[in-house]
């Protein structure tokens, strides 16, 4: 499928009358669009909610849109529970589903109410320890071990995983959590990353429901939720076919009505955790041809580099680029695209095939909506990027100002060798 900016070079043009390049900048629109499709594709559950995985795009001015789509948050830390605190968020609006959890991120979490989902049974005794109580909702993490398959193609490795409990252990755990007082049960996954199939949340689900059935059969622990967690992956290549997210809402509930229905459970609310889902595509960062360089490879040198956008370092992964105003042109250039961090995988593309770059081009780089912006670190003592919002009406707005040197050195007490300085 052909991937378009959701922004113009007029616009783009516009805003960098104001805002210097580079920056992350959110499409409203988009992004509120998607959230109502999410919540149509479950419509048919009752308690349906999606708590947004506030770690994949953590700004207060996206949280707030999703809350108004009807959206919860999921945090696994404390300043993540601090903001959704400050948002609005309050109760069981909040998931806590951290892992290797800090004693006092419990109690915080406890205190605005937010559904604790643990990550191991030995985080039983730590909670009560904590809070000296079990709370009455609470949700236990799974893994099955193994790998996980969809017709027999691997997705992904949960034997490997850090995160959640055995069968023996969930089943443990759920019999303690009731001796303890616990009445409401969830149950969550994490099987799979990036998922570009509509069969993941079904076989998922597969899994959890049959899970849930035989949990409540043994232990008579009442399961009131089914949390399918994250995962549903976007399509950052060009030939991928996004996933369908109303096919994905429809395959979960023939699994629903198959499985949990006739075990009595019809009334198990079904939760997500979308991160990437909800904002990749929803977002780009745009930044500006400054150098080209001719040497072993051509290279074009653009002001945002790895600290703006870590998944191509880190990952290898893909994102796509389209040089503004040059989209008809011919893909007849094979460069590497390099940020000016002193590090060689400092590269938003290798070899990619794009039209011909001049000094001063606007590049935008797709789909860093999600784990974008927020992977960002200060290497080379790079300074963050802005982000801005696209609203619907057209206009921009800046919902976090870029850093400056000062928000560098803020951490150390510098205050006698400043005044030297200056
Ligand atoms: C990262 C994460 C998510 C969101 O994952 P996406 O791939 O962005 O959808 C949800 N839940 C938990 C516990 C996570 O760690």
């Amino acid at each position: 499928m052909e991937k378009k900016p959701f922004v113009t070079l007029e616009q783009i043009r516009e805003i960098t009358e104001t805002y210097p390049t580079p920056f992350h900048l959110y499409d409203e629109k988009g992004i509120r669009e998607n959230a109502r499709k999410l919540y149509q594709a479950f419509s048919w559950n009752k308690g349906f909610k999606e708590y947004f995985a506030v770690k994949a795009t953590p700004n207060p001015f996206i949280l707030k849109i999703l809350k108004e789509e009807g959206c919860g948050t999921d945090c696994s830390s404390m300043t993540e529970l601090m903001m959704s605190k400050a948002c609005g968020f309050a109760g069981e609006e909040i998931m806590f589903s951290s892992n290797e959890t800090p004693p006092e991120e419990f109690a915080y979490a406890d205190k605005l109410g937010a559904i604790i989902n643990l990550d191991d049974i030995t985080h039983i005794e730590c909670l009560e320890e904590t809070l000296g109580y079990i709370p009455e909702t609470i949700s236990c993490r799974y893994n099955p071990g193994g790998t996980f398959s969809i017709s027999n193609n691997i997705m992904d490795n949960p034997g490997e995983a850090k995160y959640g409990m055995t069968t023996e252990q969930i089943e443990e755990a759920f019999r303690i959590l009731k001796g303890k007082g616990a009445k409401n049960f969830g149950i969550h996954a994490f099987l799979a990353s990036n998922t570009v199939t509509n069969e993941y949340y079904p076989t998922l689900a597969r899994t959890l429901f049959e899970l849930a059935v035989q949990l409540q059969q043994k232990t008579g622990a009442k399961v009131s939720f089914i949390n399918l967690s994250g995962g549903v992956g976007v399509a950052y290549r060009p030939d991928q076919e996004p996933n369908d997210i109303l096919a994905i809402g429809e395959g979960v509930r023939k699994v629903y009505e198959e499985v949990l229905v006739p075990a009595g459970m019809g009334d198990v609310a079904l939760y997500t955790e979308l991160g990437r889902f909800m904002l990749a595509p929803y977002g780009c960062l745009v930044t500006k041809a400054i150098h080209e360089k001719h040497t072993y490879k051509e290279y074009i040198g653009v002001d945002a580099c790895a600290v703006n956008l870590m998944r191509p370092a880190m990952y290898g992964a893909y994102h796509h680029i389209t040089v503004m105003g040059k989209e008809d042109q011919p893909l007849d250039h094979k460069y590497d695209v390099v940020g000016s961090l002193c590090e060689n995988n400092d590269k938003f593309a290798v070899d990619r095939m794009l039209p011909a770059i001049d000094k001063g081009d606007y590049l935008v780089i797709h789909d860093t909506g999600a784990h974008g912006f927020s992977m960002g670190y200060n290497y080379n003592g790079k300074l963050r990027s802005a982000e801005l919002l696209l609203k619907e009406d057209g206009s921009v707005e800046m919902i976090r100002r870029a850093e400056t040197p000062k928000d560098y050195f803020a951490t150390f007490d510098f205050t006698d060798l400043f005044d030297e300085m200056n």
